[in-house]
């Protein structure tokens, strides 16, 4: 049974809050690339720039169907970390704006943030709290350095940091960021590894209500999973993995996780194939299937002929400065889209969008691996020492999952360090452990 997310329709209970957060980047993000490239200067990491919609617009901003404000925040530190991870600018704006926008996951975590997927799949809205959105701002000049000095960090992509507030509601914070999961093929299996054993348990009995579970570090051990990566691939991914998580405990963050999407070429593509629609996988496990979610709908990817047409209006809004009303089109000739390549030219994207499994004398394997560290804007501070105080006093201090943010990254590592290598080498391993 394949799930999906909720889409986002007029009669959602979201809808109104998922317009605004659109129209609120469209109009920031086209306001911001329509101005010719300039170098970042200290004060840009700091800039809110606050925006006020309503029926009526004025010069600035055009009328929107509510009532909302809208802040973006450094807009043009998230245009330079656009650009560094590039995303084409129009290709960007036209996956986060349209007439089938977006669908929801719901609140598939602990925390209560929901995720949008934009309606390509491309992209992720979360929202954040308001300490992590501090937070990020907090950070984001370690952040943009550590980018700019490693294009291939896996690490979540940050594209923007925004906040809406409508009228009488409170502030919703959220982030854009990338999609791990390609649009393009089926992920088999999921695995969201802490290096925690305490609590990192998905039930295998609800496995088969929902095959498309996130599964965790037990059940990781318990398949006897590798990341099976021969000498050179994991030397590379272990390297970078080593130098992201050096930066996360810098500043003090903590319960991050490496996810890991697994494609079987074995299985390959059955349900792509099968139908031209978008899928979401299932993240907290705890998803509604699709058969007995009222709000499913199946989403349709655009046709090329809609994707040409909004690209079109796009590049001349960015062209202009000056904001086209949606649904105007331009006399321009559209420039053709290349679709889903904007992942091309990272190591970690360099076989199909993702990283190819691999033998030791680095022959290819049989599974494709789609993976980032995500959640990474908790920072270790109240709530977390309050949790490791009552944690600790019960069970076994280095398995429980809020650890000090230099503790708790060593343990990733070792335990990411611990399950990545090729088949042989795993055979070996397993031989000597028989032979001891
Ligand atoms: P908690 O704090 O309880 O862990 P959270 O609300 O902070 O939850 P995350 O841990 O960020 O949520 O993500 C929850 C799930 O959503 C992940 O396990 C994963 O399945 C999915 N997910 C999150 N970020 C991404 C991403 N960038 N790409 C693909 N899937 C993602
Ligand atoms: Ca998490
Ligand atoms: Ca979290």
């Amino acid at each position: 049974r394949v799930l999906v997310g909720t889409k986002v329709d007029e009669t959602h209970a979201n809808w109104v809050t998922a317009y605004n957060m659109l129209t609120g980047i469209r109009v920031a993000v086209s306001r911001t690339n329509a101005k010719l490239d300039r170098q970042l200067t200290d004060a840009d990491f700091d800039v809110k720039q606050k925006s006020t919609f309503d029926i009526a617009g004025n010069e600035l901003v055009p009328s929107a169907k509510y009532d909302f404000k809208f802040k973006d925040y450094a807009p043009w530190v998230f245009r330079h970390l656009r650009a560094l991870f590039r995303l084409d600018p129009a290709d960007y704006l036209m996956s986060l704006t349209g007439k089938y926008i977006l669908s929801e996951l719901g609140s598939p975590g602990k925390s209560g943030s929901f995720f949008y997927f934009s309606r390509d799949y491309k992209y992720i809205i979360k929202t954040i709290h308001h300490a992590e959105h501090k937070f990020l701002r907090k950070i984001l000049k370690d952040y943009y350095q550590h980018v700019t000095n490693n294009p291939n960090t896996l690490l979540s992509q940050f594209y923007g940091l925004h906040r809406v507030k409508m009228p009488y509601g409170k502030k919703i914070h959220f982030v854009v960021m990338n999609n791990l999961f390609p649009p393009h093929r089926d992920i088999h299996q999921t695995f969201d590894l802490k290096g925690s054993t305490i609590g990192r348990d998905y039930k295998e009995e609800e496995l088969a209500n929902n095959p498309r579970a996130t599964l965790k570090d037990l059940n990781w051990l318990r398949r006897k999973r590798h990341l099976e990566l021969g000498i050179q691939k994991k030397k590379m991914f272990l390297e970078q993995l080593q130098k992201d998580v050096r930066l996360l405990q810098r500043l003090h963050i903590m319960d991050y996780s490496l996810l890991i999407g697994i494609h079987d070429l074995q299985r390959g593509n059955e349900e792509n194939l099968r139908d031209k629609t978008l899928r979401v996988f299932n993240p907290g496990g705890n998803g509604v299937p699709e058969d007995e979610n009222p709000h499913s709908v199946l989403m349709r990817t655009p046709s090329k002929l809609e994707n040409q047409r909004k690209a079109r209006e796009l590049r001349q809004m960015i062209q202009t400065e000056k904001p086209v009303p949606m649904g105007q089109t331009s006399s321009r000739m559209p420039d053709e889209l290349e679709e889903g390549q904007n992942r091309a030219g990272f190591v970690f994207n360099q076989d199909d969008g993702g990283f190819r499994a691999t033998h030791e004398d680095n022959a290819p394997g049989d599974e494709i691996y789609y993976l980032g560290v995500i959640d990474c804007l908790t920072h270790y501070g109240m709530i977390k020492k309050i949790e490791h105080f009552w944690k600790g006093l019960s069970s076994d201090r280095t398995q429980i999952s809020a650890l000090p943010p230099h503790e708790y990254g060593e343990r990733f590592i070792n335990f990411i360090n611990g399950v990545t290598m090729s088949q042989e080498e795993a055979l070996r391993e397993a031989q000597e452990k028989d032979a001891a």
